[in-house]
């Protein structure tokens, strides 16, 4: 491309960004395709000849890129959205174009230095020891496979491995401790306790038990805010009934963590900084683009044990102790540099910025959760913990099998209405909706008009029913 031609295709994506930015509250927070309509549009061979970038751009920016969540808009509260600031989409832009390798500290110094200092910001913010450390990943399922293999060879990769978590705990925990070759049968899953915490009783003697049958527990995995309730573990006991037990304590904290650079989410999340490793995406509540997951543990010699190798092919590149490569503490050898994008947007907006950015997610989500216990039409169903509430539409009077349709009901109103997106889960066999507040942008105005939204469509599909009861026929026609 001539550079002319290359400024052009910028400033055009450019304009396109900026010009999504400032209409993003003002359409709607998702938008899909069935498969089989894009299927026809792009299931093709690769063209033999190109075509013009400005129409390949235009292509992707009104034919694909829209057909997708928009996980950055201000009324996405579902699953764990994100909504990156505009210095880290450029960080990653500039990084790609600069055709970084952040793998060894000779194919990529500066980037390398600026991982060591993020990941050391990293582990002031959760409490963790000098001598912390770690590096990025794609995302805390990517992080805790690296965790669970520390562990591992921490406990002398002993036969009939176990691990522990409580029944809140994400999959990818599970997950990861299967792709590390604990056997299924092997992963406990322990009932949380009324609170939806990892019940520190049953863990004890779950070990005991699993103990005298000659298995190896190698990692109890607790939550820094599930993803379901944003609850948090009893982080300090467990701390210090691993210690005791000479058991791995992993902290899920991929949500939740970064709360941690507020002053009342380091109360939320006190203990944090004994765990053995910590799994944090700055992609949820850190503002950053996908993928900007991050892993510590408070030794890095456990990663660099298990992952060093050398391969002659790139013997060139060990410069010694204070260089480290960071590739020899993890699975990837050639690594984008993630850790660029949290360093230029903290620098452009400094930290008082993200603490008034979290401190909103707290905020609103306890706005949420006031205007839902004054609504008679709401039910709470989990309070406002770090920034996510649970619910649901309960007028009174329904049964158990009743409730859960209408909020079903409700839930698809809400999603094909196209205004608002919340999203489920499902809490002691409850049907529950939720939000989750995390991004930059909302006003209490979007979360009021949401959970307004919700009763609204609460009371129509009760009327119906009610209706129905009368009808049946209609009842039985109406119901989705
Ligand atoms: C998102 C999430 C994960 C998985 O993280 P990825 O970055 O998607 O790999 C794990 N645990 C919790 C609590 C999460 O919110």
């Amino acid at each position: 491309m001539s550079p002319e031609e290359m400024r052009t295709c910028a400033r055009r994506v450019v304009e396109l960004l900026v010009e999504r930015e400032e209409t993003l509250r003002d359409g709607p927070p998702w938008d899909g395709e069935f498969q089989q309509g894009l299927a026809e549009q792009f299931h093709k061979a690769p063209p033999e000849e190109g075509r013009n970038a400005a129409e390949v751009i235009e292509q992707a920016a009104r034919e694909i890129l829209p057909f997708a969540a928009r996980l950055d808009h201000p009324r996405f509260f579902g699953f764990v959205p994100v909504s990156p600031t505009w210095p880290s989409v450029l960080a990653d832009f500039m990084s790609a174009a600069w055709t970084v390798n952040q793998c060894t500290w000779l194919t990529a110094s500066g980037p390398s230095q600026i991982e060591l200092t993020v990941i050391d910001w990293i582990r002031q913010w959760l409490g963790c020891p000098d001598g912390a450390g770690g590096l990025f990943v794609s995302g805390a399922s990517d992080a805790a496979v690296h965790a669970l293999v520390a562990a591992r060879e921490a406990a002398g990769a002993p036969a009939g491995p176990t691990v522990y978590m409580s029944d809140q705990t994400h999959s990818s925990i599970a997950r990861a401790a299967l792709t590390v070759g604990v056997r299924p049968e092997h992963v406990r899953s322990l009932p949380s306790d009324s609170e939806y915490r990892l019940d520190l009783a049953l863990l004890a003697r779950r070990v005991a038990a699993d103990r005298a049958a000659g298995l190896a527990p190698i990692a109890v995995c607790a939550n820094a805010g599930t993803a379901s309730t944003g609850t948090v573990d009893p982080l300090a006991e467990l701390a210090d009934y691993c210690a005791a037990e000479g058991i791995w304590l992993h902290v899920d904290a991929a949500y939740g963590g970064f709360a941690a650079v507020t002053e009342i989410g380091r109360r939320k999340l006190a203990g944090i900084g004994r765990a053995d490793s910590i799994s944090i995406d700055a992609h949820k509540w850190f503002f950053q683009p996908y993928e900007a997951g991050c892993l510590l543990v408070k030794d890095v010699q456990t990663l660099e044990r298990p992952f060093t190798l050398r391969h002659d092919v790139i013997q060139d590149t060990i410069w010694g102790s204070n260089h480290p490569n960071v590739a020899d503490r993890g699975v990837q050898l050639s690594r984008a540099a993630r850790s660029l994008k949290l360093w230029m947007s903290v620098q452009t907006f400094g930290m008082a910025a993200f603490r008034r950015s979290i401190l909103r997610g707290f905020e609103l989500a306890r706005h949420a959760e006031e205007q839902v216990r004054s609504n008679p039409m709401l039910e709470l169903l989990h309070p406002a913990s770090l920034s996510i509430v649970c619910f649901r539409v309960n007028p009174g009077g329904l049964d158990e099998d009743a409730l859960e349709t209408l909020n079903k009901n409700v839930l698809a109103k809400v999603f094909w209405d196209g205004h608002s997106f919340i999203s489920s889960t499902t809490l002691r066999r409850t049907f529950a909706l939720r939000l989750c507040i995390v991004n930059r942008a909302t006003t209490s105005t979007d979360v009021s008009e949401t959970l307004d939204q919700v009763v609204r469509f609460g009371r129509d599909w009760v009327q119906d029913y009610e209706r129905g009861k009368v009808r049946a026929s209609e009842a039985s026609a109406s119901s989705p």
